[in-house]
């Protein structure tokens, strides 16, 4: 798997190639799963080309079964589509950026509420042994893991709700929060290599007490640190005015 996530202005252009696999019959569900665990650890960089071709002979496929794992990874906001330019793995905007996190902590908010009023005691265990796990993979240098694992925190409680609907939304959310970082996460982006085991255990804490308005607040605050992480560049702010920059002088 080759490293893409030093694109930038500048770089050469990234394109996406997946290791081949084994020819053996593989699901549309395996291959956008391994498009959205290559999201969730930072292995493909937003605006990654996507060729279809090499995708297909990384999947042991044909392209025909490519093109619908595009489309779903298009609808979900994670890939563009552009008639004749191809797919692209998705570059969020400061304002699409700004709309991921404003949408988790409404969505977020409400999952937490019905996770609270059924305060299952397993569903508590299983979150402390996901921090655990993060925090472990922290330790030994594991980046991808304590990534995948701070994203199970909140996917973990979504999930334990039942709410299908508001879980399915989430991960969606999830992925996109994972391309928004690489976009737009500090340098070193310690936020986006997890959200922080320190965040989720004082949550957890408070979860576990049954504070309600004092875990709403913390997931509020946990996700505006997130949020207030990001360096949106000045060029994609101010609009360029190109015939006052090519003025002649
Ligand atoms: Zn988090």
């Amino acid at each position: 798997m080759p490293d893409v996530t030093a694109y930038g202005p500048g770089s050469a252009e990234p394109s996406f190639e997946a290791e081949t696999l084994p020819l053996r019959a593989v699901s549309d569900d395996e291959i956008y799963r391994r498009f959205v665990d290559a999201l969730l650890d930072h292995r493909l960089a937003p605006g990654t080309k996507l060729i279809e071709d090499q995708l297909a002979q990384a999947f042991g496929v044909s392209r025909t079964r490519i093109r619908p794992v595009l489309a779903r990874l298009a609808g979900e906001q994670l890939v563009t589509l552009t008639p004749n330019r191809g797919a692209r793995v998705a570059r969020p905007d400061a304002a699409e950026a700004r709309e991921v996190f404003e949408a988790r902590r409404l969505i977020e908010s409400r999952l937490l509420e019905l996770f609270m009023e059924k305060s299952p005691t397993r569903c508590l265990a299983d979150l402390t042994a996901c921090i655990d796990a993060e925090e472990a993979a922290r330790e030994r240098g594991d980046r991808q893991s304590a990534i995948r694992l701070s994203g199970d925190f909140h996917l973990s409680i979504a999930r334990a709700t039942g709410h299908e609907t508001l879980a399915r939304i989430l991960s969606a959310l999830v992925s996109r929060t994972s391309l928004v970082l690489m976009a737009w996460g500090p340098p070193q982006h310690v936020p986006a290599a997890g959200c922080g085991c320190h965040a989720h255990r004082a949550l957890l804490d408070a979860m576990r007490l049954g504070a309600r308005a004092q875990a709403l607040n913390l997931m509020r605050e946990h996700l505006d640190e997130i949020e207030g992480s990001l360096h949106f560049c000045d060029v994609s702010e101010k609009p360029v005015r190109l015939r006052e920059l090519f003025r002649p002088r």
